[in-house]
């Protein structure tokens, strides 16, 4: 910033040496007060009370209707910034979509993923991708993935639907695209791969090959 320095140069005329001194650490304390802000604006997340700007109501997948789960059932944080997002974690309800939404809402329920994934194609998020969802059973999984969740029964392979696999692997793709994950089975994964959990899900009916292909082409088209 200017302002400092300017101060000093009319009183400085012929006391070079003094002047000098003074521009110097003029210029030294306004470079410190750079790295001090410098370091705050990295750091700022880690400050207590400060977080990103939310607005009420607002989607990180366009078209996704929101819907807001219970506090009880993820953890506020700002993500990418406090923990990196490297994850896409797939499940499968186990039960109809209105009774998804309504668990996810119910505090005692101590569990819930970002988004949920109807028959039909319709995408609900419930959970903002900042926050930490309590989805995989597996802390560091949690804080490093999003998760979604799919309308249906592991064992009932008329349960993934053509518009189901669709509509989310545009969401899955809009996911790698924004935290730049790669497209592949070790960043993709199913509940059943999440170490240390005993679930099954998505189960053996859910087409890995067709819905990463769909998550590819849509990866690349950015549709
Ligand atoms: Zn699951």
């Amino acid at each position: 910033m200017g302002e400092t320095q300017g101060g000093h140069t009319e009183t400085a005329r012929g006391v070079t040496g003094r002047r000098a001194l003074l521009i110097g650490g003029a210029a030294a304390a306004v470079g410190t007060a750079a790295l001090a802000r410098d370091e705050l604006a990295r750091l700022w997340w880690r400050l207590p009370g400060v977080e990103k700007p939310r607005v009420a109501g607002a989607v990180d997948f366009r078209g996704a209707q929101w819907v807001s789960a219970s506090s009880a059932n993820y953890r506020r944080a700002d993500r990418p910034d406090d923990y990196g997002i490297d994850m896409v974690v797939i499940h499968v309800t186990q039960g109809s979509f209105p009774s998804a939404v309504k668990v996810f809402q119910d505090p005692a329920h101590g569990a819930a993923a970002h988004y949920i994934v109807r028959k039909d194609g319709h995408i609900t998020q419930m959970i903002r991708e900042l926050d930490v969802a309590f989805h995989a059973g597996n802390r560091e999984y949690n804080e490093r993935s999003v998760g979604i969740e799919h309308e249906g029964f592991v064992e009932e392979a008329s349960s993934f639907t053509d518009a189901m696999y669709a509509a989310s692997a545009r969401l899955t793709a809009g996911i790698c695209r924004r935290y730049g994950i790669p497209v592949d089975r070790k960043h993709v994964i199913g509940h059943v791969e999440v170490p240390g959990t005993d679930h099954t899900d998505p189960g053996r009916y859910w087409d890995w090959d067709r819905y990463m292909a769909l998550v590819r082409r849509a990866h690349r088209t950015g549709v």
